[in-house]
């Protein structure tokens, strides 16, 4: 596969504002985001910017997916649960890093597409699933690592009793105001859980229940 010029500028820029893990940008530059967006926003793929998709949601700035990726300290050998797959994005930057990706999407049309483009760049250690996120999954838990992409009102509880009590890390956005959150590094040993406020950052909400939508054949 050839890379896009455009994602060395962007590894680049990302490396400039601060991202040192090496893994973490390779992953980054194994990922072509232009597979990721729509087609009016193809000149803007590689551009540090969140993007609109569909249903009013968002595939993350690629600053944010490579802060949190790097926040989680994703092992080779371990199982991280991923909670909002929207564009799928973000899971592939996981599956890069981690031995399995569980994730979990609440729009059918979204994980559909995110599937689609997964199995095109022949990405085969992804396991999604259509559900409630903040429900987390619990026939596959503990595990290792989990990534939440979308805003928690407080510490999603349910989630945290899924990470591993040996040093399972949880990196979430989490509501500091109606309109602000900020990064949380949760790390578990046991029952207690350490929490590390690492920045602001600005998400489309965890919102609770499977979404309804119209099917293609009965709008
Ligand atoms: N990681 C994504 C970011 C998508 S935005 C990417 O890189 O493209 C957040 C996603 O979380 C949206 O797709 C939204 O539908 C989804 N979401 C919100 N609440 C959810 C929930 N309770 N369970 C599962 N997904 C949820």
């Amino acid at each position: 596969m050839t890379v896009d010029p455009r994602v060395i500028q962007l590894v680049m820029e990302l490396r400039r504002q601060g991202i040192a893990d090496t893994r973490v940008l390779s992953a980054v530059e194994r990922v072509p985001r232009d597979r990721f967006v729509a087609d009016q926003f193809l000149k803007h793929a590689y551009d540090n910017i969140a993007l609109p998709i569909t249903q009013g949601q968002t595939i993350s700035q690629p600053y944010v997916v490579a802060y949190m990726t790097e926040a989680l300290q994703l092992g080779d050998r371990m199982k991280v649960l991923e909670i909002g797959t929207g564009s799928g994005y973000q899971t592939a930057v996981l599956s890069r890093l981690g031995r399995r990706v569980y994730t979990i999407e609440r729009y059918r049309s979204l994980l559909v597409s995110a599937e689609k483009r997964l199995h095109d760049l022949q990405i085969t250690n992804v396991v999604t699933k259509l559900g409630d996120g903040n429900k987390g999954w619990p026939e596959q838990a503990p595990f290792d690592r989990i990534l939440v992409t979308a805003a928690a009102d407080r510490r999603p509880e349910g989630l945290v009793a899924q990470l591993s009590p040996e040093g399972g890390i949880m990196v979430a956005p989490v509501a500091v105001t109606t309109t602000e959150q900020d990064v949380i590094r949760y790390t578990r040993q046991g029952d207690e859980v350490r929490e590390e406020r690492l920045m602001a950052v600005r998400f489309v909400p965890l919102l609770p229940g499977i979404a309804r939508e119209a099917s293609p054949a009965n709008p």
